[in-house]
């Protein structure tokens, strides 16, 4: 669940501001997230996710205020509730398909790494069609399957909240379709909720709700 209220957020450098007065998803609700390029809809989710901090305003995230957090905190919070498929993916390059796939269990004590969740990692990987590169380098992949390793990673650790930032945006349609089934398939088996940042208008059909970014006010600072 998120719920944000009254926030403004500007970064340090630069002149981009972003207010969002009002913003609520509830818990296991699917939300596509649309605007145009630089609107701010991945600081947006860096916000819920605690990863940025907003001048003013509060952002509870499964119950919880991330502003109230220190950074310590905000990151054990985000390991161990939030899914996130990063944009720009950030997997670790020197580390294989399976180790990727693995890393909450590595970042995270309280994530106990066990031969279900081996199993778990390579059922998922075969489901986004690489269950024949886990032992590939990182280094050693197209865009479009380091996109599908981050779609796994955010799900290894069963999440309840999925932040996903233009997960199918490497992708032809076949492997799109293919994602997009298992984050929404995920969604409904672990009642998770799923926000999910898109510029493919022919998914927009298969959410409860799209949120269009031109809504917020954002753009340059007052
Ligand atoms: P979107 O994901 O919608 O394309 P972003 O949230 O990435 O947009 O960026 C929103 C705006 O904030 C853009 O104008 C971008 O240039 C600016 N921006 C993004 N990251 C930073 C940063 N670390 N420092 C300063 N400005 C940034
Ligand atoms: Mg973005």
């Amino acid at each position: 669940m998120i719920q944000l209220a009254e926030l403004q957020f500007g970064y340090r450098e630069g002149d981009f501001a972003l207010r969002i007065p009002k913003l609520e998803v509830q818990q296991r609700e699917r939300v596509a997230l649309i605007g145009p390029s630089g609107c701010g809809k991945t600081t947006l989710l860096h916000l819920i996710a605690g990863i940025a901090l907003p001048q003013s305003g509060r952002v509870r995230t499964n119950g919880v205020d991330v502003t109230a957090l220190d950074d310590g905190a905000r990151r054990d919070f985000r390991i161990g509730n939030i899914g996130l498929v990063f944009q720009e993916f950030e997997l670790l390059e020197y580390l294989s398909v399976l180790d990727n796939i693995l890393l909450p269990y590595r970042i995270n004590p309280s994530l106990r790494l066990e031969t279900p969740v081996r199993e778990r990692a390579e059922s998922l990987a075969r489901q986004v069609g690489i269950g024949d590169k886990l032992a590939r380098m990182a280094t050693r992949l197209s865009h479009g399957e380091k996109q599908r390793v981050a779609v796994c990673r955010a799900l290894i650790a069963e999440p309840e909240l999925i932040l996903a930032d233009e997960p199918t945006g490497n992708l032809d349609p076949a492997n799109k379709n293919r994602v997009l089934d298992i984050l929404i398939n995920y969604a409904e088996e672990h009642a998770a909720t799923l926000l999910m940042v898109t510029h493919d208008r022919d998914l927009l059909g298969r959410f409860e709700r799209v949120i269009d970014f031109k809504t917020f006010h954002s753009g340059e600072r007052a």
